[in-house]
């Protein structure tokens, strides 16, 4: 009869034979481990503690394989399904990127934007989110102004990938009141044909893929899985930065801001092409670790 102690035991000798986990440290993989119990069980981790020879045998098989997967270094989030972000729980699958706590700086300086326009606005605000992923931006702002009884904000969220569409779609069933959800439009769309929205918008808040191409490669050796769709950006990383500065200023409205997630070692490139595509304002945010993660410009008509 397998117990807590047993799984907690077995996952530790097996990870610590994983290349992929090398460089993982025993608390980390320790946690690991109890996260996935934590998942099958249902219990809180400290449940874990206080219950190490309790028999686990209904959970077992799928904890090894969930162990031996781990192993090949996919991430615990896409085998327990779920990643917090903004403080709430995204569903997540390898079809998309696994919400990082540095686009959280996208979220919070979204919402000051709103609230500023909100402020001083008459007509509703509208927003676009051009590559949404998981829906993990434009889910917790429309999150955030709701909790903050902020109603006038309409938002669109597109992606390339039908695939996380549908996720998409159920973290904003799973997060978001019916209300707030009737506020949210959901739909296919490629950020290379923007202007054919023929619409226009208040702020467009973007994540798009930005990782350089031998870089991106690189990452994926580890064995995390995510979307190359999601990550290349061409072999500066740059590609799509040039797609949004070049194709946003169509569907802005004057005074419209652009901000987009890019990689600290090319945000000076990125807020540079922001300015040569009549940019102004042009400013990089910096992440909770310091580095240069986000570039904001406004457009004047
Ligand atoms: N560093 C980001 C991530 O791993 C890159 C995301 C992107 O290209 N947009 O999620």
């Amino acid at each position: 009869m397998p117990s807590v102690a047993d799984a907690r035991r077995f996952a530790l000798d097996r990870f610590a034979q994983s290349a992929a986990l090398k460089s993982h440290n025993r608390s980390l993989l320790l946690l690991d481990a109890d996260v996935l119990l934590q998942h099958f069980l249902h219990k809180p981790r400290a449940w874990l503690f206080a219950h190490d020879t309790t028999d686990i045998s209904d959970i077992w098989q799928l904890f090894c394989a969930a162990v031996e997967q781990r192993c090949t270094g996919l991430p615990i989030a896409y085998l327990t399904g779920t990643q917090e972000f903004w403080g709430l729980p995204f569903h997540v699958t390898p079809d998309v990127l696994i919400p990082k706590p540095d686009t959280e700086l996208l979220v919070e300086r979204s919402l000051t934007i709103i609230r500023e326009k909100a402020a001083a606005a008459t007509a509703p605000i509208s927003i676009l989110d051009p590559c949404t992923g998981s829906g993990c931006v434009i889910i917790s702002i429309l999150h955030s102004l709701e909790q903050a009884g902020i109603k006038n904000v309409y938002c669109t969220a597109t992606d390339i990938s039908p695939a996380a569409l549908t996720i998409a779609r159920t973290n904003a069933q799973n997060i978001l009141s019916p209300e707030a959800q009737e506020r949210l439009c959901i739909r296919e769309g490629d950020m290379r044909t923007l202007p054919a929205l023929q619409t226009r918008f208040d702020l467009i808040a973007a994540n798009p893929p930005y990782v350089p191409s031998a870089l991106t490669q690189e990452l994926l050796q580890d064995g995390r899985s995510e979307p190359v769709l999601a990550l290349d950006g061409g072999s500066d990383g740059l590609d799509f930065i040039r797609i949004l500065t070049n194709n946003t200023p169509m569907v802005l409205h004057d005074c419209g801001v652009l901000l987009s997630e890019v990689g600290e070692y090319h945000a000076q490139d990125a807020s540079r092409l922001f300015e040569t595509a009549g940019f102004s304002a042009v400013r990089i945010h910096q992440d909770w670790t310091n580095r240069d993660r986000l570039i904001e410009g406004v457009l004047h008509s």
